[in-house]
């Protein structure tokens, strides 16, 4: 049924092929006059509008993942004190504590206070914000809710889609639900994750586009296929990029034999030319195989991009010793001469004894 806004009644429409496009809903516990959350364009919106009126000298930001420190750093860059309330025992989810911890020293030089501990929030009776965690109560002027995305499945649910257990409507190659005649696309969906497996719901914004095309190629009688995912995604976090691609090291627990993993430190252009900053790697493998799984970055510039460089390698199930003979670029203000890339994998590689 599709509402009719001149009339204010709702119209029956007939199809031969549906798209179901619901994208997600934020999780949204808690609500107020002072609680934000951040979905779409509106939200932003209201939020800009709440800071540019009221000038809130302190925010928290309930939830520690991206898009939660993502905003933390937008506050701080506009001259709030931030505090970021994280409930489990490392910010970040998807990334190994190698990157994650780093990170959080980074945002804590930068009076970014982070609280490991469950928050819940509520207007303040005399304005603002209360913010209660581990027993405590904190004030703030302002408080954004950042605890991730759940499917929009509801609406092929009731259509009687066929929904995943990891939450999302389930759906073919060709993003057919169970029912044919309906297909599914974006953040309402599961896709799957090429390396484990798995069916996972990872919402974003690469994904969506691709599966949407996909879907309404094949809706309108073509032939297009969408296999699946790795899980890469990137962040600027205080000018601080943080990637990854493909398993984190707990994600690699199954099938794939010994797990090992590498941290190191390379420079984002050649030593001697100024201006590079440090790029800190860790890369997850199989030690029996020696497969590359996932990778994570973090560093001030070049990071995304080679981030981008493994997760071909991963898509493409290659092994350590066939990347390292990548033939990538050298030059002094680009990269070194041993890209951040290579020099990962070269060390993974004399892990393995190889
Ligand atoms: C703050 C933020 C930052 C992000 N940053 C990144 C990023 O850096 N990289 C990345 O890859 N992804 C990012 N994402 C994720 C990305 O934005 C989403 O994956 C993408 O927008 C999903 O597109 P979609 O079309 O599936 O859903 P949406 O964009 O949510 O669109 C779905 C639309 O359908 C409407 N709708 C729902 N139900 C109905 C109904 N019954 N009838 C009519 N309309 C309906 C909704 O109102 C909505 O407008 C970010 C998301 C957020 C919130």
């Amino acid at each position: 049924f599709v509402p009719d806004r001149r009339s204010g009644t709702k119209a029956a429409l007939s199809y031969s092929r549906l798209i179901i496009a619901a994208g997600g809903d934020v999780v949204q516990p808690y609500s107020g006059k002072y609680i934000f959350s951040l979905r779409n364009t509106q939200d932003g919106l209201s939020l800009k509008k709440f800071i540019d009126s009221s000038h809130p000298m302190n925010a928290a930001v309930i939830g520690g993942g991206m898009i939660g420190l993502e905003m933390a750093s937008s506050f701080r860059k506009l001259g709030m004190k931030v505090t970021v309330f994280e409930g489990s025992p490392a910010i970040l989810p998807g990334f190994d504590t190698e990157i994650s911890a780093p990170v959080e020293r980074y945002l804590a030089g930068h009076d970014i206070k982070i609280i490991k501990s469950k928050a819940s929030a509520s207007d303040s009776a005399s304005g603002g914000v209360d913010v209660s965690a581990g027993g405590r109560s904190h004030h703030y002027d302002m408080a954004l809710i950042a605890l991730g995305t759940k499917a929009a499945a509801q609406l092929a649910g009731a259509a009687g889609c066929e929904l995943g257990a990891a939450g999302g409507v389930r759906t073919n190659l060709k993003m057919q639900t169970s029912i044919p005649s309906i297909y599914a696309a974006g953040d309402c969906i599961e896709v799957k994750n090429l390396i484990s497996g798995k069916n996972v719901y990872i919402p974003l914004g690469t994904t969506a586009n691709k599966t949407g095309r996909v879907a309404g190629i094949n809706a309108a009688g073509g032939d297009a296929v969408f296999h699946g995912i790795i899980a890469s995604a990137a962040g600027n976090i205080l000018n601080m990029t943080v990637a990854r691609t493909g398993l984190s090291e707990e994600e690699a627990g199954d099938g794939f034999g010994e797990i090992a993993s590498v941290v190191s430190e390379s420079a984002s252009r050649a030593d001697y030319y100024p201006g590079g900053s440090k790029i800190t790697s860790k890369l997850i493998f199989s030690k029996t195989s020696g497969q590359l799984l996932g990778a994570q970055m973090m560093g001030k510039e070049g990071v995304a991009k080679r981030i981008d460089i493994l997760a071909v390698c991963i898509q493409q199930k290659m092994k350590l010793r066939d990347i390292a003979g990548l033939d990538l670029t050298y030059a002094p203000p680009e990269a070194p001469v041993w890209d951040p890339v290579l020099k990962a994998v070269n060390t993974a590689l004399h892990k393995l004894g190889k």
